[in-house]
């Protein structure tokens, strides 16, 4: 997921999308949001947190200011590195956006969201990736489930200095703990990847409702199955409520097929 040296050739292609939120089983409130715009070709899960009913407000702030630096715009830039930049400057307005809100409103003092953004440019069959919190990115491509987002979690850091092993990270007390998130003075640098796109390439943003629900080669099961994409977003989170819904889930799931 290296930024290429130069622009490759577009290849048109078809993106299509389905996406769905759900407050789960056992939350009383969905504190998920998510962006599917086919007009600024611009699609994000957010998942907010933070007491007093605000971590809806954090993930919705982020989704809307999100949508709102583009307004509309299609193609919202003409390279990678330059859609990589604005979007990475769309993160930074609206962590501003969550801290000036909390700042006046003291209910939401501390709120807080993840922002996982998958944004197709129409120049090239690429699109560009900016991610902060633990919402995931996946491509599937030829029967390989990849996930695309590093988690920026303190069990993930454990896992990379080789202190835990991945399993240990799912079921260790601290899981959810959150090194970069917007919602904080100094949030931390967003991630930002340019993928490839090809042909038959099925892209997945979930929050973390559903991948603590369903394990990666179940996930990757499931999105082999030849239904329509709305039917897919409608399994996936019928799986995470079947396997106990202890979080909101959200999916928005995207095709990208030849024209
Ligand atoms: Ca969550």
């Amino acid at each position: 997921m290296a930024m290429p040296d130069q622009a490759r050739a577009a290849v048109p292609l078809r993106w299509r999308s389905a996406a769905l939120t759900d407050r789960g089983r056992v939350r009383v409130r969905n504190e998920d949001a998510f962006l599917a715009s086919a007009d600024s070709a611009l699609y994000a899960v957010a998942d907010g947190m933070g007491g007093h009913a605000a971590g809806d407000v954090a993930s919705r702030l982020a989704v809307r200011a999100l949508g709102a630096a583009f307004d509309g715009e299609h193609p919202p830039a003409a390279d990678a590195e330059s859609l990589a930049a604005r979007l990475r400057a769309a993160f930074v307005q609206a962590n501003e956006t969550i801290l000036e809100h909390a700042r006046v409103n003291s209910a939401c003092a501390g709120m807080g969201t993840t922002l996982t953004c998958l944004a197709p440019l129409s120049t090239t069959s690429d699109c560009v990736l900016v991610h902060i919190g633990d919402s995931r990115a996946y491509c599937l491509r030829g029967g390989d489930l990849v996930q695309l987002t590093r988690d920026h979690t303190w069990v993930q850091e454990q896992v990379d200095a080789g202190m835990l092993t991945p399993r240990q990270a799912r079921h260790h007390p601290n899981s959810s703990v959150l090194t970069r998130v917007l919602g904080m003075p100094d949030p931390g640098p967003a991630d930002a990847a340019v993928v490839e796109v090809e042909p038959g390439d099925r892209y997945l943003l979930c929050s973390d409702g559903l991948t603590n629900m369903i394990e990666h080669p179940d996930l990757r099961e499931m999105l082999l199955r030849d239904v329509p994409l709305e039917q897919h977003a409608r399994d996936l989170i019928d799986a995470a409520n079947l396997r106990g819904g202890i979080d909101n889930a959200t999916v928005v799931l995207l095709a990208a097929d030849r024209v």
